[in-house]
């Protein structure tokens, strides 16, 4: 089949697959959520939250078509349209579509809603940044984005394949570094990540890199889609596979593979995935683009109240949504993880969080992590060096933590819960490396493995 019919053909099963979607949230939210003071719950969640909008915040339009990966991350995005917080501030026409894979939303939000394709979404880091500059694009066309928000800390992880088990494979890799040189001579470990260059492919990396592994001559790193890589780590061909719940979970549970180490081991409080538009919706409909983030803000406070997990967990394992039994997901929300080599995890502070983490603000978009999203792309050679300089422009450009900022303070958000400045300071990694955000360049001097001369 041509590139053209393939893309024809996905597109057609997207707007199916939505369709029917909505047909059935529409039936699900009847009688749901219940209104405060009883009353009638189906009249009132239809009519009044959008009659309570002032004229001056009233979106542009409400209609918009957002994508997401049935992961974790997205759960804001889902959370928001179920729980009819996007309908509250006006947005009452969200449609939520699911991408096949990470390239399918990059080609999905290239084309915009108006081609069939989606408005914005989900997107791992920097993929809005690599987009605005053509460089993951069709013909290397530049199509702009900016950033609104983040979406989650944490809930991600390492798995290794149940055959390394007992080899010294965890989040320090000291021991199993012989393993490593060993299989470079005849099969090399070979791990895979869901798209290259964002944060799979870099927490992968990281994780090698600060074992002494070097993830380009010790291993073989490869892009494959999440399903591919479970069924590959079965059959023995697939080594290690970096990415988010429910997918560690999942092969813990059929008995497939371990985890080795939760992103929340190497970088406690780390950012995870961003929600992103194209700058011309946003700049078209700034009233509707508020209104959307009010709506994920919501969602966001709402889902960090752990006594909402559980309905959080059912109704993002629905069938129309991720596809998996509930409880999949219900224990690593608690923060309880069964790591699979009889390391167990009950721990509230590394479960995923959406509005506040140990750091401070999840939501806002600090560019300061954009910025580190940014430097470790030139660590590894994907971005020429002389991104260092062109960096902070680019993030200028893209984040626009500015209207995060007006979006919230139009929905009462506390002061205290707004961030007064666009870095949070000095990360720090689990083997003590520090990354400056004023200081980049020594933060990849101090880096031993990197393929980039500073
Ligand atoms: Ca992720």
């Amino acid at each position: 089949m041509s590139d053209f019919l393939n893309q024809i053909s996905r597109r057609k099963f997207i707007v199916t697959a939505t369709a029917s979607a909505g047909a059935v949230f529409l039936k699900g939210c009847l009688g749901n959520p219940p209104e405060p003071g009883g009353g009638n719950a189906q009249t009132q969640s239809a009519a009044q939250p959008v009659a309570n909008i002032s004229p001056e915040l009233a979106p542009e339009t409400k209609t918009v078509k957002l994508g997401y990966i049935p992961i974790v991350e997205s759960a804001p995005l889902i959370i928001a349209k179920e729980k009819g917080f996007f309908a509250k501030y006006g947005m009452t026409d969200v449609e939520l579509s699911k991408q096949a894979s990470w390239g399918s939303a990059r080609d999905n939000v290239e084309i915009g809603s108006a081609g069939g394709g989606i408005d914005g979404g989900q997107w791992q880091m920097p993929m809005p940044h690599l987009i605005t500059e053509g460089l993951i694009t069709k013909g290397n066309q530049k199509i702009p984005m900016y950033v609104l928000c983040q979406l989650i800390t944490h809930g991600n992880g390492i798995a290794i394949a149940n055959k390394h088990l007992g080899k010294g494979i965890s989040l320090q890799l000291a021991s199993a570094k012989s393993l490593f040189t060993q299989l470079k001579s005849s099969t090399p470990f070979t791990a895979a990540f869901t798209f290259p260059h964002v944060n799979q492919d870099l927490w992968i990396r990281y994780w090698l890199a600060a074992g002494g592994i070097d993830p380009d001559a010790d291993v073989k790193l490869l892009t494959v889609p999440a399903a591919q890589t479970v069924a590959n780590m079965k059959t023995g061909t697939m080594d290690a596979f970096s990415t988010g719940d429910p997918w560690p979970y999942r092969l813990v549970k059929d008995k497939i593979g371990f985890m080795a180490a939760l992103t929340a081991e190497i970088w406690k409080n780390h950012p995870e995935e961003y929600f992103a538009m194209r700058a011309d919706w946003v700049d078209k409909n700034p009233k509707a683009t508020k209104a959307i983030l009010k709506g994920i803000m919501e969602a966001q406070q709402w889902l960090d109240n752990f006594d909402n997990r559980k309905e959080a967990a059912t109704i993002l394992s629905a069938r129309n949504y991720f596809n998996l039994p509930a409880d999949i997901l219900a224990e690593p929300f608690q923060g309880k993880y069964d790591m699979g080599d009889g390391r167990k995890i009950d721990d509230k502070s590394m479960a995923a969080f959406y509005w506040k983490d140990g750091k401070g603000s999840v939501s806002y978009p600090y560019k300061s992590h954009d910025l580190w999203f940014l430097v470790e792309n030139i660590r590894w050679g994907f971005l020429p060096k002389d991104y260092l300089g062109k960096a902070q422009a680019l993030i200028d450009k893209v984040n626009r933590e500015d209207i995060w900022k007006e979006a919230a303070k139009e929905a009462g958000i506390p002061a205290a819960d707004i961030p007064t400045s666009t870095s949070r300071g000095v990360e720090e990694f689990f083997d003590g490396v520090k990354f400056d955000p004023a200081k980049p360049e020594e933060y990849l001097k101090s880096l031993k493995l990197k393929k980039v001369s500073v």
